[in-house]
């Protein structure tokens, strides 16, 4: 089973912590649809397999109006093999939505809503220069479930200098307010080349606190586990049975296509990324060369995304899995390295998987490049 992602460039403003691809101007904005149309074509051999799961990321998807959002799914339909009743998820900002364009995507087969909300506090939101206020949060949720989504996912940013304990208790009950079955729950960080980072370093804005943020990563964890939902990744939490088909393919390194200017796709083998830049996408579409980089990977990169991807699930490193698909030795020299950082406060060996429990989520980088080879 495979996905497909189609990256929708454009934001009516930069919020200060983003480094996604994204830009402000609209200059290219009409030629963006009739431009991945045409990738689509390029592409409909890219991947051999059902496409399970669809996602509408970006920038900012809800951008779009709805007569375009319905030419990127009729194409995508006539162009690949989809299995019925896909995971079409679609990603919206507060700003951009109204009942009726909900009503529209969700007449459309759109089947699941990501919604930026980051935070119930008008301070956070003015930190991270978010275009919305929190008191349209309300309004925007009333309109999805108004729409008949019963699959709805809300971000949260933690970690925003100035959150004590209280806020982030009150954020996070705050989404329960909602009937979501899925939140994403990300710390904020700082990025080279970001507008905050600019305003960081130039003492404009109070810099972020790590040992605070580890503390509301828990804090939000616990609070999430005690009202049914399960922390399945670093930086997700589900309602049983409503865990995101689409980013746990990445997770478990199946094959996605991304479409639309930065997007980048997986075969199984090798990954390649189209070109970060609006113009040049669109130029190469329509001269038949999309610029793009591409990587082949070896089997040691392989197998070092397999141990830093799966130890981000809860379902962490089956060691079977392991045996299956890099042999023997790999799978003796993997238990051997185990015994090295074995810590049952971080990591723990459970019904032949590698698992790291909730505090070491935190850690898990530096713990899987423990487990690295090379
Ligand atoms: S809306 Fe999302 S993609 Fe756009 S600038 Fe803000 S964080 Fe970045």
């Amino acid at each position: 089973m495979a996905g497909i992602y189609i990256h929708i460039p454009f934001c009516r403003h930069k919020c200060s912590y983003c480094n996604f691809f994204s830009v402000v101007s609209q200059k290219h904005r009409t030629e963006i649809v009739p431009a991945i149309l045409q990738e689509i074509d390029a592409r409909k051999n890219a991947i051999n397999e059902k496409v399970e799961t669809i996602y509408f990321g970006g920038g900012t998807p809800s951008l779009l109006s709805v007569n375009e959002v319905e030419q990127l799914i009729d194409k995508l339909f006539a162009s690949f093999e989809i299995i019925n009743q896909p995971e079409i998820t679609f990603e919206a900002n507060p700003d951009d939505v109204n009942p009726e364009y909900l009503k529209s995507l969700k007449q459309l087969g759109i089947n699941r809503i990501s919604i930026g909300i980051q935070s119930f506090r008008e301070e956070d939101l003015n930190y991270l220069e978010r275009t919305h206020n929190a008191s349209r949060i309300s309004n925007v949720m009333s309109a999805i479930v108004g729409a008949g989504f019963k699959h709805i996912n809300a971000d949260l940013i933690y970690g925003i200098p100035g959150q004590q304990n209280e806020a982030i208790h009150y954020n996070v009950s705050r989404l329960l307010d909602y009937p979501l079955d899925h939140i994403s729950a990300y710390a904020l960080t700082v990025e080279p080349g970001t507008k905050l980072n600019h305003q960081i370093s130039k003492n404009k804005k109070p810099d972020i606190e790590e040992s605070a943020i580890t503390q509301h990563f828990y804090q939000l964890s616990d609070f999430l586990l005690a009202h049914g939902f399960e922390h399945y990744e670093i930086s997700n939490f589900a309602l049983p049975g409503c865990y995101s088909k689409h980013n746990t393919s990445y997770w478990y390194q199946k094959p996605y296509l991304g479409l639309g200017p930065s997007a980048h796709s997986y075969d199984g083998n090798s990954r390649w990324w189209n070109i970060s830049s609006v113009s040049g996408y669109v130029k190469g579409v329509n001269e038949g060369k999309i610029p793009l980089e591409k990587e082949v990977l070896s089997l040691e990169q392989k197998f070092n995304e397999f141990i830093m991807l799966r130890l981000r699930t809860q379902q962490g490193i089956d060691m079977q899995e392991v045996a299956r698909l890099f042999g023997p030795s790999w799978h003796n020299d993997l238990r051997k390295a185990f015994k090295s950082v074995e810590n049952t406060q971080y990591i723990r060996w459970q019904n032949n998987r590698i698992v790291l429990t909730r505090k070491g989520f935190w850690f898990s980088d530096g713990i899987a490049a423990q487990l690295f080879r090379g």
